[in-house]
């Protein structure tokens, strides 16, 4: 164990600790646990890093159902949280809508009577992620697959009109991005669109409060930073690497930095404490890239 801190005498163990400082409730405003996934499906190369298998994803919520983790939607995460509630639940997210979603991660949330949000991009809807130059080539949701994806009970967000860097943008070009991609897919699906996810997790102050200004109620980061809250929410990231224990380590180092307080918290310390932290190599590989 890495933590030898002493009382009454006694070593202390890192459940100890975790019965200390971690009292069991996830206060009003505490930061939740949303994990970041892309698309989902087979596939031979993945330069980007976005993309896991289906067999590989059954595979990770499977552990997070056996550990007693639902994963929901960020809103209902997020709804939960504000009323102190939600300690067992996880947002699941996806950016940028692939198409991919609703033939393999659908039935596999379905499966594990899990929800999660789906970020499409509007103004790209049955186009292709090509902006990231490596390729390869990945088809995004049409209006229709969106339009499945919500009445299968997922919640929508935006991901901008563009999927472009938004620090740095014109005012005028920054409410577009919010504002716009907000109406389109509340038009499309027939439903309030509440969360928005930055392209690329790029965010500063102006990006931040363009999305405020835009009437959505959660903002999906990547990042820690300056403006982190309700409206910039840091997410861990999750890929095809991401073996059970490497999962749940990297949720650890992420949500005891912010003084966790829901499920498995006593665990999750002697997880750390340990030694069962990501290595030195591990997630950032081109995340900047990520999208
Ligand atoms: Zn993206």
């Amino acid at each position: 164990m890495v933590n030898r801190a002493k009382k009454d005498g006694r070593p202390v163990d890192a459940g100890d600790l975790a019965a200390e400082a971690l009292p069991g409730t996830l206060p009003p405003g505490g930061m939740p646990a949303i994990a970041m996934f892309h698309s989902v499906s087979p596939h031979d190369e993945d330069p980007y890093l976005v993309t896991v298998t289906p067999e590989r994803f059954d595979r990770q919520m499977r552990w997070l159902r056996r550990r007693g983790l639902r994963g929901v939607s960020v809103g209902e995460l997020m709804a939960a949280s504000r009323h102190g509630a939600g300690r067992e639940l996880i947002g699941l997210t996806f950016d940028d809508g692939y198409a991919d979603f609703i033939e393999y991660a659908l039935p596999v949330l379905a499966r594990y009577g899990f929800g999660g949000t789906v970020f499409p991009i509007a103004g790209r809807l049955g186009g292709l992620n090509d902006w990231d130059a490596l390729g390869p080539r990945k088809p995004l949701m049409s209006a229709d697959q969106v339009r499945k994806a919500a009445d299968a009970g997922i919640e929508i967000g935006s991901h901008g009109l563009r999927h472009i860097s938004l620090p740095g943008l014109a005012e005028a070009v920054l409410a577009a991005e919010a504002a716009e991609s907000r109406a389109i897919l509340t038009e499309m699906t027939g439903r309030d669109v509440t969360g928005f996810c930055y392209p690329y997790g790029h965010i500063d102050a102006s990006s931040v409060t363009a999305v405020q200004q835009a009437g959505y109620s959660y903002g999906c980061a990547i990042w820690r930073s300056a403006s982190t809250g309700p409206h910039a929410l840091p997410r861990v990231y999750v890929g095809e690497a991401d073996g059970s224990l490497r999962l749940w380590a990297k949720g650890a180092r992420h949500w005891l930095a912010w003084d966790y307080r829901g499920p498995g918290a006593a665990r999750l310390s002697r997880i750390t404490a340990s030694g069962g932290r990501n290595r030195p190599d591990d997630p950032p590989i081109g995340i900047q890239q990520l999208t």
